[in-house]
């Protein structure tokens, strides 16, 4: 697959500045320097400005509900164990309403990598607090400041068992490229909450800002083994760490089904269904 391969008669339509060019960017990246197939790629979008991707991202694509996406992902996964299977999502969709389904694809170690655009506002409806923005948060559905702590996904990851478990800075493309081929090659659940900003509606969290509050992982001599260690990196909310926090090698969900071991769960061939019949039934 080259960058070409990639390209859609569409052009991205997000605002100048937009952290969402630096993880389109490497996603891309990751995909051609993976040298996979274009058929063996499956990328599942959440509802939010990251979703436009799918529009200009020539992939296998989903684009379904708001917070949804995961599930999605599992049962492609579950379908044909061939495919490498993405989740492109956002902070609102993964943190709110999809926080179930983020905590159950962790524990369930489903093979799905999961690409997290955390900008701690939601961008696409102008500009409302998210699940990550700060306590004391004013936005247009927090007039006088938010009263909840943010959600920390990184701890929860970690806490619930995650095996891959990194952040990312959209900034920071090097990084970026790398965690996301590696969290493709990770035979499991692999989250990445990436930083990125929200350069319309998110006047706090800029690039700048994330800059002066991110360290790199790879910088020091850490080594991603130890989950104690981890959690202890994921609940330090002023010293912002970036790279891989925590991986094992625990067995992922459909290497592990009992019954078939390793083979797909689910029967997709269709070539005896009537669909014509099966449509019938909904008119
Ligand atoms: Fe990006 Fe924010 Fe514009 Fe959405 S509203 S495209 S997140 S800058």
């Amino acid at each position: 697959m080259k960058q070409e391969d990639l390209a859609t008669p569409n052009k991205p339509n997000w605002c100048p500045g937009c952290g969402d060019f630096g993880i389109w960017l490497a996603v891309k990246m990751a995909l051609t320097q993976l040298d996979l197939k274009q058929e063996e790629v499956v990328i599942v979008y959440g509802i939010g400005c990251h979703g436009h991707m799918c529009n200009f991202t020539k992939t296998y694509g989903f684009e379904g509900l708001h917070g949804r996406p995961i599930p999605v992902a599992e049962g492609v996964k579950l379908a044909n164990k061939d495919l490498k299977v993405i989740v492109v999502a956002g902070d609102g969709d993964t943190y709110a309403e999809g926080l179930n389904h983020f905590l159950m694809g962790v524990r369930g170690n489903h093979d799905v990598t999961l690409i997290v655009h955390d900008n701690r506002i939601y961008g696409l409806t102008t500009g409302q607090t998210s699940p990550t923005s700060e306590k004391g948060r004013v936005s247009k559905s927090t007039p006088t400041g938010s009263i909840e702590v943010p959600v920390n996904p990184m701890a929860l990851a970690v806490a619930q068992g995650g095996s891959f478990v990194a952040r990312g800075f959209s900034a920071d493309p090097k990084q970026l490229v790398e965690l996301i081929k590696a969290g493709i090659n990770h035979r499991g659940f692999a989250v990445i909450d990436v930083f990125q900003n929200c350069a319309t509606f998110n006047k706090v969290n800029t690039v700048e800002w994330f800059k002066e509050h991110t360290y790199r992982l790879e910088d020091t001599k850490y080594v991603p083994n130890d989950r104690m260690k981890a959690l202890q990196i994921a609940l330090d909310e002023e010293k912002l760490a970036t790279g891989i926090f925590y991986q094992d090698s625990r067995e992922a969900y459909d290497q592990d089904v009992p019954a078939e071991k390793g083979d797909a769960l689910v029967d997709h061939d269709i070539s005896d269904i009537d669909i014509t019949e099966s449509m019938e039934q909904f008119t």
